[in-house]
């Protein structure tokens, strides 16, 4: 029985995976934005995390799910709350590279607590990020299907 060594086998190739090959697009939206329209891109684009952008479209923010509801209950209308001013702020905002393994990656799922990050790139003049693309936990479940079929590159 080699099973062990079959083990090493796969945990070896999981680590060389990187994030770029299971990334989806990131949707984004700006600072000025309403909840009321973060909402509706929610439901229009079909993802649980939005990334806020500056002027300049680098990364400012994740607006979840649960900072729309919390918004939602409470007083002001919806309309007049910029995502900025509800949203998780960099330097806050845990981030990732295409480079990156996807396991360290999965591991800063669990431990933030969090669905899913925005995969950056720095920008080349000046500080900041530019976002490239989404990595979340659904991508993640593509991976494990991608293992069990022995589908993975
Ligand atoms: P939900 O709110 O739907 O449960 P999450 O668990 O992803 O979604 O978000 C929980 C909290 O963590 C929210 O306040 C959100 O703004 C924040 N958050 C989400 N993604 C990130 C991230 N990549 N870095 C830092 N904070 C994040």
């Amino acid at each position: 029985y080699t099973g062990k060594s079959n083990d090493h086998i796969l945990s070896d190739k999981v680590k060389t995976i990187t994030v770029g090959h299971y990334k989806s697009r990131p949707v984004v939206v700006t600072e000025s934005s309403s909840v009321y329209e973060a909402v509706t891109t929610m439901f229009l684009e079909d993802v649980g995390t939005l990334f806020v952008v500056d002027k300049l479209s680098t990364l400012s923010g994740v607006v979840s799910r649960k900072d729309l509801l919390r918004a939602s209950l409470g007083q002001q209308s919806l309309e007049s709350i910029p995502v900025g001013v509800i949203m998780t702020r960099m330097p806050n905002v845990t981030v990732c590279e295409d480079q990156d393994s996807i396991i360290e990656v999965a591991k800063k799922l669990i431990n933030k607590q969090i669905d899913g990050l925005p995969i950056v790139k720095k920008v080349s003049h000046g500080s900041g990020y530019e976002v490239t693309g989404r990595i979340t936990k659904t991508n993640m479940t593509s991976l494990l299907v991608d293992l069990a079929n022995n589908e993975t590159i």
